[in-house]
């Protein structure tokens, strides 16, 4: 179930519906913790394709989580960019590339429109442009499960990083402790 309710959801990975992503959302609707309408890049049709799985009437989207808006991107403003790369760690998709000190940008198929890096940008060259041209079905559904896939993905590869780091001070660690022994 938590799969199927997933799979009806944006992928946005905004944050908007109270949880961190689509899938702990999907999690606390299946578990009854969430209600249908907090998702508000899904909007009414979202909305409705929930109540249909879960056979419950539709509800409006609750204004308490945010406004239904245009699917649209970020942009970086490259000449104003100064490499400090938070924009990066905020990005739930990956989908921006750059180094520390160098200019960053955008990989506009990537971009979910989620926004989360704009807060953290230190100096506002990140902005929100509409999407060129209205997404087709079939291509709002491969952006989806783009997104979908690049989330799983990172959050795997976060996870492995903090396991890595959690080894990494045991040992350390083990080895302070070691050498207090052998001095005391
Ligand atoms: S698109 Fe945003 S608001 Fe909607 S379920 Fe995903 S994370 Fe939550
Ligand atoms: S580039 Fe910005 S708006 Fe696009 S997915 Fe990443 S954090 Fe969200
Ligand atoms: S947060 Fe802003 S200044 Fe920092 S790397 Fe990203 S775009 Fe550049």
């Amino acid at each position: 179930m938590i799969e199927q309710i997933n799979n009806l959801l944006p992928q946005t990975q905004c944050g908007q519906c109270g949880f961190k992503g689509c899938r702990p959302y999907a999690e606390a609707i299946a578990a009854g913790d969430a209600d249908i309408n907090q998702c508000p890049p899904g909007g009414d049709e979202g909305i409705l394709a929930l109540a249909q799985l879960l056979n419950v009437s539709p509800k409006l989207l609750n204004p308490a989580f945010g406004e239904h808006k245009p699917k649209s991107i970020a942009f970086i403003i490259e000449k104003d960019c100064i490499g400090c790369t938070k924009c990066i760690a905020a990005c739930p998709v990956d989908a921006i590339l750059g180094a520390a000190k160098f200019m960053h940008t955008v990989i506009t198929a990537e971009c979910t429109g989620c926004e989360l890096c704009i807060a953290p940008c230190p100096v506002d060259c990140v902005v929100m442009q509409p999407l060129p041209d209205a997404l087709s079905e079939a291509e709002k559904t491969a952006r989806a499960q783009l997104a979908k896939q690049r989330y799983e993905a990172r959050n795997l590869r976060k996870q492995q990083e903090e396991a890595e780091n959690a080894e990494r001070a045991k040992q350390k660690r083990a080895a302070l402790l070691n050498k207090l022994k052998s001095a005391g």
